[in-house]
Formats: structure tokens, sequence, C-alpha cells
């Protein structure tokens, strides 16, 4: 499974941080199945840990800070 590049699905409004409830903008898919999900402040917190465990990191706190005038330039 390692390698691959799976076609992540990117977080909406609806994905919320498994800790406090705000917006989610970190997803950490975990090499056993399942996934986790961090607003950008618990991300922080566990992200380290969680990429030493193996844990694939999606982190869209980027978009936090995406402004109107740059907001396309990030599109991919
Ligand atoms: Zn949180």
């Amino acid at each position: 499974m390692t390698g691959t590049l799976a076609p992540a699905k990117q977080l909406t409004a609806t994905d919320r941080c498994d800790r406090c409830g705000a917006q989610a903008y970190i997803r950490a898919t975990l090499p056993v199945g399942g996934e986790l999900l961090f607003c950008a402040h618990h991300g922080r917190q566990h992200v380290t840990v969680l990429r030493d465990r193996g844990a694939d990191i999606q982190d869209e706190s980027a978009r936090l800070s995406d402004t109107p005038s740059t907001a396309r330039d990030n599109e991919r």
C-alpha cells in the first residue's frame, strides 16, 4: 500500500476535528486502516507522532490562509 498515490478526497466543512469538533484541515490515514481528522491546531500536535507510525498525512491547513488573490494558484 505504500508508495501509491491514492486520490485523496478534499476535506470539506462537514469534516470535523476528532478532538474539538472544529473544521478539519488535516487528515491522517493510518497504515492499519481508518483515518483521523484534525483541525490545524490539533493537527500540529499529532501529525508528527502519526507520521512516525506510518500514517499518511493530508495537510490542507494552507487553505486557512488563502486569499482571493492567490487561491486559484494553489489548485492542482
Ligand atoms: Zn481540534
